[in-house]
């Protein structure tokens, strides 16, 4: 039996996938199993910031396999208490607690916001304002928060305490801010899956001030944006923000399951013994993975050739008539199109060995964040030609 009927047999049917069996990858490059190579523009949905087996990332992780794989949270690990301290040092974080996705880092930041409240106002304030068109993750609590009615079928019932907020809507926002019982404000800087969309500064404005002046936490789901995507280490940055509660996943440990819930001073106590947990959380291996991106994020001139990637995948882009218009911060990059289907793009894109994403009716680009321009001409030439076709 081949490997995509034995496949379609045994996992749930719970993903359009596309008839391709992935095999090996190096660098910004992967092959199938026909051996036909492909250049990644989607690094596994912005996982794999490093690209494919990076070797100081695979030694690292490979050292961590053969010393110590996993420990659960009943023990301190030198390996988790670097990260940790790393991680903060890097965001301007207090204290984080670390799970294995972005969902789970979605939930802890949910419990935070609610506990705060709890725990300095009492009952009954605990509603979380999130904004249409967001996406915040697949589990029951974050499919209630995810502001897209597409997602709020079947599984009922659903989690309460979750209001849509127009997206860059003040009026809307100041009106539902009238509400006693709410205690957080949840959003993505850019918005991923919902056609890479990035929040005005004026509205970005608007959610700080407001929820200031009445101790309403801040939440950025930078799930997506946060680990250099941007070109700087979070979205909040570029938007001159510090939320007090950041989300990380994705991209946080080159392709290891990894999640992050990052906290300020402020809520750095809501957490005490007890009150939240994850077995695989802070896991060593992961946490390995997490300092080798950091080590390169974090090195000299990193986040500036991410910004001029960006730049130079739009400049490039720019020039295509298909092209209506373009989205997205740094290696965050959304493409609307004049007349073509972006899933048809996708489609053909692959056919000719080039991996894209799509988001909403846009084509999405994720690239690395190691991508090198010749990796980035191939790749645009091959998606140009299909643009103009
Ligand atoms: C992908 C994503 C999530 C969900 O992450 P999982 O790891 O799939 O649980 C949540 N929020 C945003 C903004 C995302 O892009």
């Amino acid at each position: 039996m081949n490997t995509i009927d034995k496949f379609n047999s045994h996992v749930m049917q719970s993903y359009g996938r596309y008839p391709l069996v992935m095999e090996e990858g190096s660098g910004r490059r992967c092959k199938d199993e026909n051996g036909m190579e492909y250049i990644d523009f989607g690094s596994g949905i912005g996982t794999n910031s490093l690209g494919y087996c990076d070797e100081k990332w695979a030694d690292a992780v490979c050292a961590q396999v053969r010393t110590l794989q996993h420990s659960s949270n009943y023990y301190y690990t030198a390996v988790q208490a670097d990260f940790a301290d790393r991680l903060c040092n890097a965001s301007g974080y207090k204290s984080v607690f670390f799970c294995n996705s972005g969902a789970e880092a979605n939930e802890c930041a949910i419990k935070v916001a609610r506990k705060y409240s709890f725990d300095k106002y009492g009952k009954g304030r605990h509603t979380i304002i999130t904004l249409v068109n967001s996406f915040h993750g697949r589990t029951i609590a974050t499919l209630s928060a995810t502001g897209q009615d597409v997602f709020h079928n079947y599984f009922f019932p659903f989690v309460e305490g979750f209001v849509n907020v127009a997206a860059n809507d003040i009026d809307d926002l100041k009106a539902k801010l009238e509400d006693k019982t709410v205690c957080a404000v949840m959003l993505e800087y850019i918005q991923g899956e919902g056609g890479v969309r990035a929040l005005d500064q004026e509205f970005v404005d608007a959610v700080y001030e407001l929820c200031a002046a009445k101790d309403i936490l801040v939440i950025a789901d930078e799930v997506q944006t946060g680990v250099g995507r941007t070109g700087k280490f979070l979205a909040g940055d570029c938007f001159g923000k510090k939320a007090d509660i950041t989300t990380l996943a994705k991209g946080i440990a080159g392709g290891l399951p990894m999640g992050a819930c990052l906290v300020n001073e402020k809520c750095s106590g809501v957490l005490t013994a007890g009150t939240h947990g994850s077995t695989f959380g802070g896991n060593p291996i992961a946490c390995a993975g997490g300092l080798a991106v950091l080590d390169r994020v974090e090195s000299e001139g990193f986040l500036d050739e991410v910004c001029k990637k960006g730049e130079f995948i739009r400049s490039e882009l720019a020039k295509c008539s298909e092209v209506e218009a373009l989205s997205g911060i740094g290696l965050m990059v959304g493409i609307t199109l004049k007349n073509k289907d972006a899933h048809d793009v996708a489609q053909k894109a692959l056919e000719r060995g080039l991996l894209v994403l799509t988001a909403k009716e846009k084509v999405r680009l994720l690239p690395p964040l190691t991508i090198s321009y010749d990796e980035l001409k191939d790749g645009l030439k091959i998606l140009i030609e299909i643009l103009e076709e």
